[in-house]
């Protein structure tokens, strides 16, 4: 472990110098608050949760004092915003601190969320509200458990900063720690204001540091685009298996790195429902559940056109065709080990999506629902879940399928198959009702109830005493609750 002032700083990133980023001081928040901290998260760095506790840690993290070896940067991008090409945003309200590398030879940018003001702040105020901080403060780390690729967040604070919303709120900041800060956007500026050594730079320190791997092969880039491909694919196979929607998959918010990046109005889902929009700005829903899946091809290609300078165009389509099979095979993959299946069927996909078209028409509590199925053996297990589905009848006939396609698994017995099952179904998940329960005591001052969501959601699959009411469906005041854009 390390004390706070013994983090050794390599700012690789900063070192490309002023085309790429532009050196901004943050801008402290007042009164700052330690409004809850990530062990795990902080333990990439080499810290213990206790150090979050001591005031200078609240002072680092609010812009109050900073690391001399610390180079504070906005970093320019552009990207696609709902389609449309937007030349020119940037960290409006956050800014990347410095890389940090720890005693485990990793570097781990660190990122303040709501910084203050920046060249690329354009019309906004610099400020992230405390509920949106604690939003992807839990998103985070509950995705993370999860075991779905995602930035960290090491802690939230709060502060009587005002801001302007809707309504006055307060400003937070969030720590977010991702081995990376680059787009899909960082690589469309310089390809679409022409800046070809810029992007030529800019492609070989991603290809260097985090696709090393790829510099081996005959064409690295191509290499490297292909293994995005691959990322991508794989992330969102999970998103679409555990029920996560990202809500606003411009490019600006496409990890290099294929990790969930830059959360606003996501959503797990409650209530299974293909074309569920958890934007209530994305009008068309471009972004609903299900299109999310041609989504992340379509955002493939935007980084493809990109990246046409060093890769033939053959090859890149070649590569993006590669997006829809392994999108769907990890896809079936997750899905047959949540129904507890370990060989597989042709007739699989089938089975998955009658499943899903059932739940849809009756509305069924899509995480509940796999926790239950492996609760009890097969056959108990769904006479119990029956009496969720309005189509009684099509569920029956489903059931039927299900059983006999258990009973063609190599023997276990029940305690196994309950052990595998709830070892990939959790059954504690972020639903919105009770991150918005956590943001209003958080916004009374009192954080308990944030401390304890987060607690609860860092060990999903495992059942914990006392936490209950922490794995129910949402109540009538927590469905469709409308989460704000603006954040
Ligand atoms: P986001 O929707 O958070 O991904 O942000 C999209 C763009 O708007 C990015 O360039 C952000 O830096 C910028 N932005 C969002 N909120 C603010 C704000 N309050 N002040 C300044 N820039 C912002
Ligand atoms: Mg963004």
């Amino acid at each position: 472990m390390k004390a706070l002032d013994e983090l050794t700083f390599d700012n690789r990133f900063a070192r490309l110098g002023d085309a790429f980023s532009t050196s901004v001081l943050p801008e402290p928040i007042a009164e700052p608050r330690l409004v809850v901290a990530s062990d795990a998260a902080l333990a990439l760095l080499d810290l213990d949760a206790a150090q979050a506790e001591e005031p200078v840690f609240a002072e680092l993290f609010s812009g109050h004092k900073l690391w001399a070896e610390a180079d504070p940067r906005a970093m320019v991008y552009s990207g696609h915003q709902f389609g449309s090409y937007n030349p020119r945003l940037g960290d409006g309200r956050g800014l990347l601190l410095g890389e940090v590398y720890n005693d485990a030879g990793e570097h781990w940018d660190l990122h303040l969320k709501g910084a203050g003001q920046t060249p690329y702040s354009r019309m906004g105020d610099g400020r992230a509200v405390l509920r949106s901080s604690i939003r992807e403060f839990l998103a985070s780390e509950a995705l993370h458990a999860l075991g779905i690729p995602t930035s960290r967040a090491g802690c939230v604070i709060g502060s009587s900063t005002p801001v302007w919303r809707e309504k006055q709120e307060r400003a937070a900041m969030v720590l977010r720690l991702a081995q990376s800060h680059v787009r899909f956007g960082s690589l469309e500026y310089f390809f679409y204001t022409k800046q070809n050594d810029q992007l030529k730079e800019l492609a070989d320190h991603v290809l260097s540091l985090h696709y090393a791997e790829c510099l081996e092969q005959p064409e690295p880039y191509l290499a490297m685009f292909r293994t995005i491909v691959e990322r991508q694919a794989e992330l969102i196979a999970k998103w679409q298996a555990y029920g996560f929607c990202h809500g606003v998959m411009n490019t600006d918010n496409m990890s290099i790195l294929g990790i969930t990046f830059d959360f606003g109005p996501f959503a797990f889902l409650d209530d299974f429902d293909q074309n569920f929009i958890c934007n209530h700005s994305d009008h068309e829903g471009r972004y609903s559940f299900s299109n999310q899946v041609p989504i992340g091809q379509w955002n493939l290609s935007a980084l493809a056109q990109a990246l046409t300078p060093f890769i033939s165009v053959e090859a890149l389509r070649e590569a993006l065709g590669m997006f829809l099979p392994l999108y769907q095979a990890h896809y079936l993959d997750l899905m047959r080990r949540r129904l507890g299946l370990t060989t597989a069927e042709d007739d699989d996909a089938d089975l998955i999506a009658r499943l899903l078209q059932l739940m849809q028409n009756s509305a069924v509590d899509y995480s509940l629902f796999f926790r239950r199925l492996g609760e009890e053996s097969a056959d108990i297990a769904v006479s119990r879940l029956r009496d969720d589905f309005v189509d009684m009848l099509g569920f029956d006939a489903w059931a039927q399928m299900y059983i006999a396609r258990i009973a063609r698994e190599p023997a276990a017995n029940q305690e196994d198959r309950r052990a595998r099952m709830h070892a990939v179904n959790p059954l504690y998940i972020l639903r919105n009702y009770l991150a918005q329960r956590a943001i209003e005591a958080a916004e009374q001052g009192d954080y308990s109830e944030v401390r304890r969501l987060h607690q609860v959601l860092c060990t999903p699959f495992e059942e914990q005493p006392g936490m209950d009411s922490y794995a129910q469906r949402p109540p009538d005041w927590g469905k469709h609750l409308e989460i704000s854009c603006s954040s």
